[in-house]
């Protein structure tokens, strides 16, 4: 019975008092992917298990430990997206969207399934915020995308986090590092875990990127792709260190870092922060040339990062600015009595049409319990309808947080009270339709107000 009412280890439900947050924040993000250019893509939350082993690569943890895998009905091997990359690869060559002019830059918002040991900001099912530059090799498209990072975390006014940067080169350089490293666990082979045993023949790299402290302690020591790379690499590494510093964002070189997916080339980078305890990498990324190759073929240079949110909003929670109060209800019609029911929700799905956020009593309660659930709800405004109210045509409205009463003709009513509604702020997003999509559709819009989230320009002090 306890599985009924008990969702599976490492998920989360997102309950109202949360999503409001979520949502908020997750409009930021896509506010901000969108001034940069970045294009929304979706794709399914399963594609064939094949498509993972061949980008992420089959030495890595993800392919090796974390995937959820299962034969559907018609003995296909499926696996849930463990990362949204693979995915966007394969819509990116399925449509041919290469045709279109490059690069093609989208971004994600997605959930994603990896079986891994739950723990704080570590969940089974957890959700990135990404983007994919597809489609060029410009060292100018990976410090773009760190830029996109950075705006974001500084926008939350998270200051506690570091930008760590490394080049793990091209497979022509990689190759001459692959035999010295290779040379170096060999002589330490005792000491790596079963895993690294198996990596070392295959992917001597995987082993820097293990969690085991002992293949860690033994990591320390080894041999640095830096100290490797090939005169193009590192012109590469060079160039997006100046992007970066064109653009004033802060870095550290860190030669450890080499990414947990097999597709990486060139830059690779990580956001850490030591905020939140263990799982302090909130963002990672970096560019993988070698990917659409490895699926298609094509030569198309790539780039992008994956952002968890589960961990960027323990990052809020604990270090960054506080997201606003969730928006108050505008004003709640109370029926006096059965009889009144019908008109309060009339009335009520008047204003909603105009985008106004009302409410009026679903449970035939008194006008006692009413007002008590109109206060815990903090709605702005009370409105009492009944037998008074309909015979002389006119209806009291209470401003509920200082107590002032201002009466308005019934039969216009909803239109007479819309610029107080306005003066509360239309808490839908939609409520101003015609600003909202542009007062006339067919016509540019000259306030330039471009159907873009207000939510940005409030985080931004007023400017859009
Ligand atoms: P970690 O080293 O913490 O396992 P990773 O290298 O496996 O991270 P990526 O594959 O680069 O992570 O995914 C990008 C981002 O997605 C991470 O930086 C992190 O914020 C988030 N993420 C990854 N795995 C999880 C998870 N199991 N739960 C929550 N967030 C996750
Ligand atoms: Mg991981």
């Amino acid at each position: 019975m306890v599985l009924l009412t008990k969702a599976p280890r490492g998920t989360a439900d997102v309950l109202p008092e949360d999503s409001y947050k979520r949502k908020f924040v997750e409009d930021i993000l896509s506010d901000y992917a969108s001034q940069a250019d970045f294009k929304e893509i979706r794709t399914p939350v399963f594609e064939h298990t094949e498509l993972f082993k061949r980008s992420v690569g089959e030495t890595t943890d993800v392919v090796q430990k974390e995937m959820y895998t299962f034969e559907d009905n018609g003995h296909r091997s499926i696996t849930l997206r463990p990362e949204v990359t693979a995915g966007c690869a394969r819509a990116f060559l399925e449509h041919g969207l290469y045709n279109e002019p490059l690069p093609q830059k989208y971004y994600y918002i997605a959930s994603c399934y990896r079986y891994e040991k739950p723990q704080a900001g570590r969940l089974r099912e957890f959700h990135q915020f990404g983007v994919e530059t597809l489609g060029t090799d410009s060292p100018a498209a990976d410090a773009e995308i760190i830029a996109l990072a950075r705006q974001i975390f500084d926008v939350f006014e998270i200051t506690d986090i570091e930008l760590e940067i490394n080049s793990i080169g091209c497979p022509a350089c990689r190759s001459k590092y692959h035999v010295e490293l290779k040379k170096y666990f060999e002589s330490k082979k005792d000491r790596l875990c079963e895993t690294c045993l198996s990596r070392l023949e295959r992917n001597p790299m995987r082993i820097l990127d293990c969690k085991s402290p002992i293949c860690q302690e033994v990591a320390k020591d080894a041999p640095v792709m830096l100290d490797y790379l090939c005169d193009d690499c590192r012109e590469h590494f060079g160039k997006v260190k100046k992007y970066l510093d064109a653009m004033d964002i802060d870095y550290k070189v860190n030669p450890r870092i080499v990414r947990g997916l097999d597709y990486y080339t060139n830059t690779v980078f990580e956001f850490v922060s030591t905020g939140i305890g263990a799982q302090g990498t909130v963002c990672g990324g970096g560019r993988y040339n070698g990917l659409i190759k490895e699926l298609s073929g094509n030569n198309i240079p790539a780039c992008g990062f994956g952002m968890g949110i589960e961990r960027l909003l323990l990052l809020i929670a604990a270090k960054g600015r506080g997201i606003p109060e969730e928006a108050r209800p505008v004003i709640y019609i109370a029926p006096a009595s059965e009889e009144y029911t019908f008109k309060a929700l009339a009335l009520t799905d008047e204003f909603r049409c105009d985008g106004v956020h009302a409410l009026t009593d679903l449970g035939g309660r008194s006008l006692k319990a009413q007002m008590k659930y109109a206060n815990k709800r903090k709605v702005q405004y009370t409105a009492v309808l009944g037998e008074d109210e309909v015979k002389q045509n006119k209806i009291t409205v209470k401003n509920m947080d200082n107590g002032e009463q201002t009466e308005f003709a019934l039969d216009t009513f909803t239109e007479d009270f819309l610029p107080i509604a306005h003066d509360c702020g239309l808490t839908n997003i939609f409520g101003n339709i015609d600003e909202f999509f542009g007062s006339d559709s067919n016509d540019n819009n000259d306030d330039g107000f471009n159907g873009g989230n207000p939510f940005l320009s409030l985080l931004n002090g007023g400017k859009k």
